[in-house]
């Protein structure tokens, strides 16, 4: 039987990883669930929100579905998800954004990829006050992160069928920083003559997103960029209850939802499921699962076709009947 590591949050986190278990149990799959803790609620006993524990689980495990975890605000401790990205080295944040059945939204065959890079840009942290009026955050771009991102991107399009990889970037303001990240991605795109290059700017890419998305296959940015770009096209889909994400590195990979731990309905019976369980989905792909794969969303588009949809997406049913319902349409 598979180990996996499963982070269950706090907010919606357990109400959802408690649906996407039952859900992944019905399918047939047994999963060993190494559920670990961390965030807001284990500072209180473990003096941080992420414990080497859960670190050393993932490492073991290879592999961690993650719902989402707050960090205590203003108490001096670094982004739980930001720590778990950077000690891992999971350089790739991966957000899949595709049409889903019956969920309607302004454009149809919507079908894009946001490659984001995910160690290093403004996210690196490194901030300082320069006098009592002035602020500076450091914008830090490797050659190296670069590279390996676009490698990733180009690699992922041949993997799945996809013909053209797009770079973004403000290259024309910041010469070097987004330059080099530019430049790396036209040395990288060399070695893959059969994919289609193209290269945009992010104020540009937005406007085209909300104009029409359909223009646009697999995107790479870096960090900062693919932060923002990758909620806009959450949105372009339905919104967060549906959008899915990973985060990838050469060793491990953690699966987890685009949102966050939604505190304004916890423990309501409101959370969508969804975007957990399409995580979940594309970690059993990673883990050669392939067919469960497929069953499981199959089943989740039958019930999303049946009109069961959780009142994020304007319906009716709760986190437990929508789950129910999947679990019957499996
Ligand atoms: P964070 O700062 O942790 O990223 P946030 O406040 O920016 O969190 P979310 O917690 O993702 O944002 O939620 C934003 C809103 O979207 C919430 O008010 C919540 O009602 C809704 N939402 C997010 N995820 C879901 C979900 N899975 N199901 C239903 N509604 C959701």
């Amino acid at each position: 039987m598979r180990t996996i590591t499963l982070i269950n949050g706090d907010g919606i986190g357990p109400e959802i990883c408690d649906a996407v278990m039952k859900i992944i149990k019905a399918s047939g799959l047994e999963i060993d669930w190494d559920i670990q803790t961390a965030g807001a609620e284990v500072v209180e006993v473990e003096g941080t929100p992420l414990p080497e524990r859960v670190i050393a689980s993932i490492r073991k495990n290879k592999v961690a579905l993650k719902a989402p975890v707050t960090t205590p605000i203003g108490k001096g401790f670094r982004s739980v998800n930001v720590q778990l990205r950077k000690d891992l080295d999971l350089y790739v944040n991966l957000r899949p954004c595709k049409n889903l059945p019956n969920v309607k939204t302004r454009f149809e065959n919507v079908d894009l990829v946001v490659v984001r890079e995910n160690t290093e840009d403004l996210y690196a942290g490194i901030e300082h006050m320069k006098d009592g009026d002035t602020a500076e955050s450091i914008k830090i771009i490797t050659r190296g992160a670069s590279e390996r991102i676009c490698k990733f991107a180009f690699d992922y399009a041949l993997k799945n069928n996809r013909h053209e990889v797009c770079v973004v970037t403000k290259a024309n303001i910041m010469k070097l920083s987004d330059g080099l990240f530019l430049e790396s991605y036209r040395k990288v795109a060399e070695n893959y003559p059969q994919i289609k290059k193209r290269e945009i700017l992010v104020d540009n890419l937005c406007m085209q997103l909300v104009q029409d998305p359909t223009r646009f296959d697999v995107l790479v940015m870096p960090n900062l960029y693919g932060d923002i770009v990758s909620d806009l096209t959450a949105g372009l889909i339905g919104g967060l209850g549906v959008a899915q994400g990973a985060n990838i590195g050469d060793d491990c990979a953690v699966f987890e939802p685009v949102h966050g731990s939604a505190p304004d309905i916890k423990g309501q019976n409101k959370a969508n499921p969804t975007a957990l369980l399409l995580s979940a989905v594309e970690m059993l792909r990673y883990i050669g699962e392939n067919s469960c794969a497929e069953k499981i969303e199959r089943a989740l588009f039958k019930t999303l076709s049946q009109n069961i949809k959780t009142a994020d997406l304007g319906g009716n049913a709760t986190t437990t009947e929508f789950t129910q319902k999947v679990i019957e349409n499996l």
